[in-house]
């Protein structure tokens, strides 16, 4: 297919309005690939011979595969790490030399900034026509300079595949030279797509959703199958040949594949109010303050070597980067697996540090090794989608948990208690709000952020924020109460006091005290010990386990919600009221009012 033809079809996709009509734009342009003939010399046949072509071989993609990637905007699929690896600089001085002698980078980055997009600043050039290293082919645009020139599809791939191989001293001026080269050959509109595509900013209005749709219309399967193929490869390319070379079974069995990345399921922010009312009952973890990693792990064979890649959210190998990750998988894991998980940053007694310090090594390509004696990472994971030959996207959160922990234990089953699994993120199901609270407590105290609520039921959806996954949302405001009573515990906890009643200030002048509710979570015991020797001494009265309290002392609380409520005698009542510190700094009279809390209410 000519380049030309890519982008006038391109052009008529980004006029179009209406979503279903675009459906339809791409669903042709992806037909039209298949009437192509063959004469684009580089492995003739390709286009025509369905099912023939070898671009299992990465480097040969047939013209399908290419514009099924262009059209989103991408070169390479989206799990290669592979990029062109070039600044907007270049791709200016790409511009400005094949736009005439006189055009100078300042040029174009001048009405880049009057103009404001790339594509369109390119397409503002009279292009082509000028000497130089990297115009080969002999190549000019076509005489009205608009119209179509020969440079074809996958003319346009592979000097952009050999410009992103280009590496090491002098590539920079080898890449403007190569860009130079395709730049010099253009008409006005396919410079615009051009300029578009090599700086990432293709925005032509084809989401996932469109692609999914063309490729089940071009090709008659189905729009799901076609969805789930795309998650478990991650290439929109590999999945349109597959569906027109081989249908609805070439589509059922791509699998996942180690080594290849997918995309991370994300989280959105919630409460455990709304987790308890979806699901009943929550899987709740620690949630880790560091970075997504996704490993992958496939023990040497007859046929192949170790293979062992750590990859970021954004399907970045940063493998090198993190040696301890990839001393973790030799030595714990023994069977192809994929996980997923964080990669954290700990000091010299295990307890994590801040996000800021993994960052210090998460990109890293350079002194490694120094950056290591100065920042330690250990990984942790919270789910398993492959092991030992099975997907697991489709099995519920659980059944993925027991096999990772499976997959962690290294064949022992019995010894270690979980927590000693090293690597290993604990997962309880819980439908209790204080236990899950109490969770909460234990993973701050850790040192973690927090906790996050999984329904335990829930398949793995690579790339969605769905509801599956909540990450507990911070609590958007706090209150500071005065503590006006406590209840003594029982058990284990006799010796303490819990359950603390909360006040806040009411009245004109804000000197008297109306409760609106008790806070018994979000504390440990170690806590409880030290808030009961502070507490004691201001007690007034004790009736059983309940106890009257001296307003002296002042809690800050987080709560879900704040309720209207007959229990309280301020008529109102905290939601999931969990306690957060002592505000030693704050006086009685410094604490929250009543009128406060109506207006958080709203
Ligand atoms: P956020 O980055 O705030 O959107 O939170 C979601 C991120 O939390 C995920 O992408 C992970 O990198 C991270 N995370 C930490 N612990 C967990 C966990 N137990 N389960 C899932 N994600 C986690």
């Amino acid at each position: 297919m000519e380049f030309a033809t890519f982008a006038q079809r391109v052009a008529a996709i980004e006029a179009e309005p209406a979503d279903l009509e675009i459906v339809t734009l791409v669903t042709e342009l992806f037909e039209e690939t298949l009437e192509t003939p063959s004469l684009e010399g580089v492995n003739p046949g390709s286009d025509a011979g369905h099912g023939t072509d070898s671009s299992d071989d990465l480097d040969t993609p047939d013209t399908l595969e290419i514009v099924a990637r262009f059209v989103q905007g991408r070169v390479f699929p989206a799990w290669q790490s592979r990029t062109l690896d070039i600044g907007p600089s270049t791709c200016y001085e790409a511009i400005a030399r094949a736009a005439g002698t006189n055009v100078r980078t300042d040029d174009v980055e001048a009405r880049l900034a009057d103009i404001g997009e790339i594509g369109e600043v390119a397409a503002s050039y009279d292009l082509g026509g000028q000497q130089g290293l990297g115009a080969f082919g002999g190549g000019s645009s076509s005489d009205d300079g608009t119209d179509g020139t020969d440079l074809t599809v996958r003319e346009v791939y592979e000097t952009l595949s050999e410009l992103a191989a280009a590496e090491g001293a002098g590539s920079q001026d080898r890449k403007v030279d190569l860009l130079f080269g395709l730049v010099n050959r253009c008409s006005s509109e396919e410079a615009r797509y051009l300029a578009r595509l090599v700086l990432s900013e293709m925005r032509i209005g084809v989401g996932e959703g469109t692609v999914r749709d063309a490729i089940a219309e071009a090709f008659d399967v189905p729009g799901g199958e076609v969805e789930r193929a795309l998650q478990v490869s991650n290439d929109y390319g590999q999945v349109a040949r597959v569906a027109r070379d081989d249908g609805l079974e070439g589509l059922t069995q791509l699998d996942l594949a180690v080594g290849r990345p997918v995309q991370a399921m994300l989280a959105q922010a919630g409460t455990v109010t709304d987790a308890l009312e979806e699901w009943e009952c929550a899987a709740v973890e620690w949630k880790y303050d560091g970075a997504r990693i996704q490993l992958h792990y496939e023990p040497d064979s007859d046929d192949a070597s170790e293979t062992i890649g750590v990859f970021s959210r954004n399907m970045e190998d940063v493998t090198d980067a993190l040696p301890e990750v990839v001393e973790f998988a030799e030595e714990t894991l023994e069977n192809p697996v994929i996980l997923d998980g964080e990669v954290v940053a700990i000091d010299d007694d295990g307890t994590p540090l801040p996000f800021q310090e993994v960052l210090k090594r998460f990109r890293r390509k350079h002194d490694v090794e120094k950056a290591r004696e100065d920042v330690t990472v250990r990984p942790v994971f919270f789910d398993c989608l492959h092991a030992d030959g099975d997907d697991l996207l489709e099995e519920p959160l659980t059944t993925r948990h027991d096999r990772l922990e499976a997959v962690l234990r290294d064949g022992d089953e019995q010894s270690r208690s979980p927590e000693n699994v090293d690597g290993l993120s604990l997962l309880w199901r819980s439908d209790d709000p204080e236990e899950i609270e109490s969770i909460d407590a234990e993973a701050l105290e850790g040192g973690h952020e927090g906790i996050m609520l999984k329904n335990p039921e829930s398949t793995y959806s690579p790339g969605r924020r769905g509801k599956h996954w909540r990450k507990r949302k911070p609590d958007v405001e706090t209150l500071d109460c005065v503590v006006t009573g406590a209840e003594w515990g029982e058990g284990r906890r006799a010796t303490f006091l819990g359950t603390f009643e909360l006040s806040v200030l009411a009245g004109e002048a804000g000197d008297e005290l109306e409760t609106v509710g008790k806070v018994a979570t979000g504390i440990t015991d170690e806590k409880l010990e030290e808030l009961t020797a502070l507490l004691e001494p201001y007690i007034t009265v004790e009736e059983g386990q309940e106890v009257s309290l001296e307003p002296e002392v002042v809690f800050e609380v987080g709560y879900e919600e704040i309720q209207t409520s007959p229990t309280y005698s301020s008529g109102y009542a905290l939601r999931f009221p969990r306690f957060v510190g002592v505000r030693s700094d704050k006086e009685t009279a410094d604490a929250d009012s009543l009128e406060r809390l109506e207006r958080l209410r709203g």
